[in-house]
């Protein structure tokens, strides 16, 4: 179990720690992963908790570029942030965080806890791929921004490198007529999902010019993954019920699904037909709405 917990005040003071212990250092958000990574072994060798809570990371801003929201904010603040919620855009991100249900969790649980932790079985993870996020790092050799999706490189592996971490979690402006949402399927509300989806869909008189499906990890390979066969079918049709059911079935033949103790491949595949065509049809029904 650590021994040092030190409330670093500057982005510097924590790089420079990190730096200097390697391996033994974690920086940390809510917390609230901390007893899972312990109990199965995964914080031994960790002498020292770095808690970034007074860098001042806590805030969701949003500005031409779009929406900037600090490592720090917790899942309620985003929740409650005008910003996220009051876009179909951002729709995913609100789904995802209202799928997480302890309430002390959604108090306490950090953005950049729940994307730099690696667990791919999150919520946040899919959410953030399908409304193509940006992950800012800060690192003791300067700063550098990258595509969530390089940023997941496998089961607790991230692209951070020594000395990392992440600092904001950054949402480029989407075009008017955007629409995203998430949907999973649970044993249980503190449980791994069984499956989940994350999509979003971009409308130009009213045909698909962008679309995004991507499922969670952990049961489709070991990082969040795009079924990109299914998105290539619908680019450019008109979004119909036809359409989202052609897509639908695709993204569930084209992809290889896990079996644990959970639930089987099979039905896995048979669930994510109807999840991605629930989270498709909310997609498109949001951009309908969305003003840009
Ligand atoms: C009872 C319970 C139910 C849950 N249910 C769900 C659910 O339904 N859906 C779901 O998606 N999740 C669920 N979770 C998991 C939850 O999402 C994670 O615990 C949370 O995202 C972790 O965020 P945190 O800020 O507390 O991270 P921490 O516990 O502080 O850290 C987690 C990991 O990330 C690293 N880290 C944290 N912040 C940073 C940073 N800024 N830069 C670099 N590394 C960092 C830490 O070193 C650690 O390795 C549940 C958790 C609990 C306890």
């Amino acid at each position: 179990m650590p021994e040092d917990y030190i409330k670093a005040s500057t982005s510097n003071e924590v790089t420079a720690l990190l730096r200097r212990h390697g391996e033994k250092a974690r920086v940390i958000g809510g917390g609230t992963m901390l007893y899972e990574l312990e109990s199965r072994g995964l914080l031994s060798g960790v002498t020292t908790l770095i808690d970034i809570s007074k860098l001042g990371l806590d805030y969701v801003k949003e500005d031409s570029s779009g929406l900037r929201i600090g490592a720090s904010t917790t899942f309620t603040d985003a929740l409650r942030s005008k910003q996220i919620n009051s876009r179909p855009a951002f729709g995913a991100l609100v789904d995802a965080l209202s799928a997480i249900r302890p309430v002390q969790v959604r108090n306490m649980a950090t953005l950049g806890g729940a994307i730099s932790s690696g667990l791919p079985g999150l919520d946040l993870p899919p959410a953030s791929v399908a409304v193509r996020a940006k992950i800012a790092l800060a690192g003791s050799r300067g700063r550098r921004t990258l595509d969530v999706e390089d940023f997941f490189l496998g089961f607790l592996e991230t692209a951070l490198k020594r000395g990392e971490f992440l600092m904001e979690v950054r949402v480029p402006r989407p075009p008017a007529h955007t629409g995203s949402a998430f949907q999973k399927l649970e044993t249980n509300s503190v449980d791994w999902a069984i499956l989940s989806v994350a999509t979003s869909v971009t409308l130009k008189n009213d045909k698909v010019s962008n679309v995004r499906i991507v499922f969670g990890g952990g049961v489709v390979g070991a990082v969040p993954m795009r079924a990109t066969e299914a998105e290539e079918a619908v680019v450019d049709a008109a979004a119909t019920e036809d359409v989202i059911g052609r897509a639908a079935e695709e993204a569930s033949r084209s992809t290889e699904f896990a079996d644990d103790e959970r639930a089987s491949a099979d039905y896995r595949r048979q669930v994510a037909r109807v999840l991605v065509r629930e989270s498709l049809a909310n997609s498109v029904e949001r951009a309908r709405r969305d003003k840009g």
